[in-house]
């Protein structure tokens, strides 16, 4: 089915950043003006002016779409690449241009990274430095408790299945008390029933080991998940920072409203805490004036058989909890979330009702 043209979203160039004055209590990583340009030609850079900061213990979302530059920003955190511009600050160090090994940063690997010809314990024990071999079993041993492998000690991690490789590498990555751990899609190797019952134990995990991390992802509904906050990525910028319910719940532009979930974009004239629409007067969730471009979630939106109804269903998608329903109102494309019960047919005649507040955009 063709995407209604309601549903298109362009990046506006000079996007701003909602959410930068927000700062943890106890700041472990800022990131200030980050710049990384491969190429020498006029492409645009990798990675343009990112700032973040991240707080102790706090776990951190890079959200955006394939090649907005997360895991640019991912490696220069790292140490993997050195930027063009722009510095990091660890608890108060200037690490931009450390060497990884210096950094005292934790890296899981998209692969997992594991030794193959080691068992499961002397992986984990592989970085831990600064102590006799009894004290680093001990540690190591503790580890596996913490990810519950501790029975599986003495496999090879070809053994294993990929959601217990990847706690190995999370146990590994942990042992040295790292205070920052960076992971780049650690769940993109695993299928999707896997994915959700793993996220939620990565997230444990993390809180449990009191590490701050940074995890690199596409997936928004793995973003809202589990992260503390999310930072959403387009085009080498950081183009919002908040908790998962603030940017669901107030996008500060049309890319984060459609990347986040769904949204339809609707125009709109603004005169204070209301706006008239194609869909009628709708009440906002803040103060705009003139003319407005607004983002109304599918779930915001009841439909309600009317043979005299302004608009009509032109689309379905079923969805097993949920309906989907594209509506067609004169010139406006909608599309509708509804719960399950009675379905409407194709060709029905409906009228919409907004039961919420809609948001505007910047
Ligand atoms: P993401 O992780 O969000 O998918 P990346 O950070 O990998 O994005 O890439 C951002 C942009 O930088 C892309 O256009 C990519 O092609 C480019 N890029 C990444 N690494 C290199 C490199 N080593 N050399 C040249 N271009 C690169
Ligand atoms: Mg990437």
């Amino acid at each position: 089915m063709n995407r209604p043209a309601s549903l298109e979203f362009r990046m506006p160039a000079d996007a701003s950043p909602l959410g930068f004055r927000q700062r943890p209590a106890r700041v472990l990583l800022e990131i200030e003006g980050l710049r990384k340009h491969f190429t020498r030609d006029d492409a645009p850079a990798a990675v343009e002016r990112v700032g973040l900061t991240v707080g102790e213990g706090e776990l951190i979302a890079l959200l955006g779409p394939s090649g907005c530059g997360k895991t640019t920003t991912l490696r220069m955190i790292g140490g993997f690449e050195i930027p063009d511009a722009g510095t990091i600050t660890l608890r108060g160090r200037d690490i931009t241009r450390l060497p990884p090994e210096a950094r005292g940063i934790g890296f899981v690997f998209q692969d997992y990274a594991l030794f193959p010809h080691l068992d499961v314990l002397a992986n984990v024990r592989f970085g831990l430095r600064g102590m006799t071999r009894a004290e680093a079993e001990a540690r190591a041993r503790e580890m596996l408790r913490l990810v519950g492998l501790e029975e599986l000690a003495a496999r090879r991690p070809h053994e294993l299945s990929g959601g217990q490789q990847q706690r190995v590498a999370l146990a590994r990555t942990l042992a040295p008390a790292p205070p920052l751990v960076l992971l780049d899609e650690p769940f993109s190797n695993l299928d999707t029933a896997m994915r959700v019952e793993t996220r939620q134990e990565v997230r444990a995990l993390l809180k449990k080991s009191g590490s701050a991390a940074v995890l690199v992802t596409h997936d928004q509904e793995e973003a809202l998940a589990l992260a503390d906050r999310v930072a959403v990525m387009a085009a080498g910028r950081v183009v919002q920072v908040g908790t998962p319910d603030e940017i669901y719940r107030n996008p500060a532009n049309a890319f984060v409203a459609s990347f986040l979930g769904r949204s339809n974009i609707l125009a709109g004239n603004a005169d204070g805490m209301d706006a008239d629409t194609a869909l009628g007067r709708l009440p906002l969730s803040r103060a705009a004036n003139g003319a407005v471009r607004l983002a109304v979630r599918p779930e915001q939106i009841m439909l309600e058989p009317d043979p005299d109804g302004p608009a009509a269903v032109v689309g379905r998608e079923f969805r097993g909890h949920d309906q989907l329903y594209w509506v067609q109102e004169g010139e406006t494309c909608m599309l509708v979330i509804s719960g399950p019960g009675a379905e409407i047919e194709t060709g029905t005649r409906v009228r919409l009702r907004v039961c919420d507040c809609v948001v505007p955009l910047s």
